[in-house]
This record gives structure tokens, C-alpha cells and sequence, in this order.
């Protein structure tokens, strides 16, 4: 965290809390769906470039008041985060390397010249925050509080230029399981006529100005009857990520018939992903000494066909915090079919069932590990 010597970094010490007067009603956990609902409160930043960070505030959930010429507005300085709260069998809270989302909102702040912050800090905020609104974290596997941190230019400017106010505020939206019925394998149209991301990019950064763009694709893609699109680079058609997932294949090798767990390389042209991360960190810990190969290395779409079509393609997997892992059955490419290796009664391959049980195991504080942040 690098904001300047002499202008104030986020101080914990001077949160204030204002509750709520009209505490929403709970609602029953299996009518949540996805980013429509939220928590009784909200926290909130705001920043000057003159001051630095000002005393950061809890307060009732609530519309923000702009200006229409708001520099968000226009020239979309705005970057966000992705995690969750858990609540554990006995009742504590916990987030999950809480540390790798203020890392990445740093980076993808700074890239659009908004201010950056003590992850730490921020960290013992979004903690008081989740234990204010603690009633919304439902209290069962499966089920989360999905936090939204998100950071705003908010100088009233139409003029071009790094801004020099920003707004640093975090909503909180309870989820249940992505699968409530179980597994369900999706399928995907590898999109060759629109790219996501390039190299000197900032594909690799949590900016909304790089999700929007994505929904036409995906539009098509649905509706040719595939579930996402997968995004490939270059003339190579390299695979590199999913719409908000990062991409696993196991694939045997060619010769030797050793199993690799592959996926892209973090070359500017994928989100850094912590669900990604950690499926890599797992996999080299506990699949490694079983004699599999962990890369993270370039691989094309040629290359996951051919092992298809030898038998050697194991399966595909999605990695992301929403659902942790989504099984792939097929990729359409180039007219083709591709078959990721699932019999068709079977909704998941084995490596992604594992690492959904091992990560939510940490999640959910069933193994102690330093992952798991005890809020
Ligand atoms: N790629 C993109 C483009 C995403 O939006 C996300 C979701 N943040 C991911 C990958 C997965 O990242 P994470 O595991 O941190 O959720």
C-alpha cells in the first residue's frame, strides 16, 4: 500500500458505527439469489487527494448521491472485489485470504490512478462490518455473505485526469450454494471473434470497464445454447479464462500418460484469481507427491482437442469464488464439439469435486488453515 507520506492512511481506530432503524427481514435461504439482496448496513471511505483517507463510517445501506458529471460516470474509474464471509460450525466468522482481494483492489486501483490503502486496515473494516451485519451470513454449508468492496473516482469533472476525490465503499449480499441441487456440468463456446484481454492490457485487473464489453459475447454464446463463453488469445487460440472463472484442464501426457494439472500462465492477460491461486497451492501440495504435473503454462485449444479426441483429456473445470469450481462437459470450437471427459451420468470430474471439498473445508474452518481468517 503506497498512498503518500504526509496524507492519512485508513485508520480502524476511527470507525463509526450507525445502525439501521428499519432492519430488513431475513429471507428464507433458499429464495437468495445472486447480488439481489443486501445487508442492513454498508461501509464506507471516501478520500481526497488533499487529506488522504477520512474516518471510515458503517452506516445504513443506502443510495449514493453524485453529480452527474462524476468522473465514474464517464470515464469509468471504478475497480471491485469478489469474496465471501462463512460462518463455521461454532458460530465464528471467518473470510477467505481476505489479504489477496486488498492486494488485487490495489493494484487494480492504482492502474487507474484511484487511490490505494492498507490492505490490513481494510481488512479489520470489512471485519466489523460482517460482524455488524453477522445475521445475514446464513448459517450453513454452502451458504455465504458475498462482499462487494468497490472503489469510485467521485471528483465532479468532466476533465480527463487521475481524480481527485475517490468513494471506497463494501455491500454485502447473502448467497446460497451456486449448485443447490448438486453438481451441474456446463458447456462453453470458445469465442474467436472478440477479444477480453491483450498483453499490456489490464485484463489482469478487477476493473469494471473490463466486464462490460464481455456481456454481448456471452449473449451470443448463450444463445447458441452454451452456458459461458471461453476467451482465447492470439492466432495461437490460447485458452485463458471463462467469464468470471479461471480455467483448469487434466490432461494426460502424450508419452508418458502422466496426468498434468494445467491452466493459463498470469501473463496480463487473466485476473489474478484467488480461487485459482489456490487451486494451484492445493494441487501442489497434495496432488504433486500422487505423481501429477502442476503447470501454469500456455495451452491452445488444439491441444485440449487432440487430447479429447486420444482419450487423454480428463477433465475441465472453471475455478472462481462464486462457485468455487464449475465441471465443463463440452467447448464448441470452430464447429466442433470438443468432450471434456465426463460420462454423461456424471456431473463432475474427480479433481473438481476434490478441490471444492478441500477449499470449502477451509472456508468453512472444518480444516484450520491460514487461509481461513477467524473474523
Ligand atoms: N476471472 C475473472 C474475469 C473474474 O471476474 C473472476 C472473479 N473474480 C475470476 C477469474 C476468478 O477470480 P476469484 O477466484 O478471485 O474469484
Amino acid at each position: 500500500a503506497s498512498v503518500g507520506t504526509k496524507i492519512k492512511n485508513i485508520d480502524p481506530t476511527k470507525l463509526t458505527i450507525t445502525k439501521t432503524t428499519t432492519p430488513k427481514a431475513l429471507l428464507p435461504p433458499e429464495e437468495l439469489i445472486f447480488g439481489r439482496n443486501f445487508s442492513d448496513h454498508m461501509l464506507s471511505l471516501e478520500w481526497t487527494a488533499a487529506e488522504g483517507w477520512l474516518p471510515s463510517r458503517i452506516i445504513p445501506y443506502q443510495n449514493l448521491s453524485l453529480d452527474p458529471a462524476t468522473c465514474v460516470f464517464h470515464y469509468a474509474f471504478e475497480a471491485f472485489e469478489g469474496m465471501k464471509a462463512y460462518k463455521d460450525k461454532d458460530g465464528n466468522i471467518r473470510l477467505f485470504r481476505p489479504d489477496r482481494n486488498m492486494a488485487r483492489l490495489n493494484k487494480s486501483s492504482a492502474r487507474i490512478a484511484l487511490p490505494t490503502f492498507d490492505g490490513d486496515a481494510m481488512i479489520q473494516l470489512i471485519s466489523e462490518f460482517v460482524k455488524t451485519d453477522e445475521r445475514f451470513i446464513p448459517n450453513a454449508r454452502g451458504y455465504s455473505l458475498y462482499l462487494r468492496p468497490t472503489m469510485i473516482g467521485t471528483q465532479r469533472t468532466l476533465g480527463v485526469g487521475p481524480p481527485a476525490s475517490a468513494l471506497l465503499y463494501v455491500i454485502a449480499s447473502p448467497v446460497g450454494p451456486y449448485y443447490p441441487t448438486g453438481f451441474k456440468a456446463i458447456s462453453l463456446e470458445a469465442t474467436d471473434y472478440a477479444v477480453r484481454a491483450w498483453p499490456g492490457g489490464v485484463g489482469d485487473k478487477k476493473l469494471g470497464a473490463n466486464y462490460a464489453p464481455c456481456i454481448v459475447p456471452q449473449m451470443e454464446a448463450a444463445s447458441r445454447g452454451f452456458h459461458q463463453n471461453l476467451w482465447l488469445f492470439g492466432e495461437e487460440e490460447y485458452v485463458t479464462e471463462v467469464g468470471t472463472m479461471n480455467l483448469f484442464a487434466a490432461i494426460k501426457d502424450k508419452e508418458t500418460g502422466q496426468p498434468e494439472l494445467v491452466t493459463a500462465p498470469l501473463d496480463g492477460t487473466i485476473l489474478e484469481g484467488v480461487t485459482r491461486d489456490s487451486v494451484l497451492g492445493l494441487a501442489h501440495e497434495r496432488l504433486s507427491p500422487k505423481g501429477w504435473k502442476v503447470s501454469e503454462r500456455k495451452f491452445t485449444m488444439k491441444e485440449i482437442s487432440e487430447a479429447a479426441h486420444d482419450g487423454r483429456l480428463m477433465e475441465i473445470f472453471g475455478a472462481g469464488t462464486a462457485a468455487i469450481v464449475a465441471p465443463v462437459r463440452r467447448i464448441s470450437w470452430k464447429g466442433q464439439l470438443v468432450d471434456c471427459g465426463l460420462a454423461d451420468n456424471v456431473e463432475a470430474g474427480p479433481i473438481a469435486l476434490q478441490m471444492k471439498e478441500w477449499i470449502e473445508s477451509i472456508q468453512y474452518g472444518d480444516e484450520d488453515h491460514i487461509w481461513s481468517h477467524k473474523v
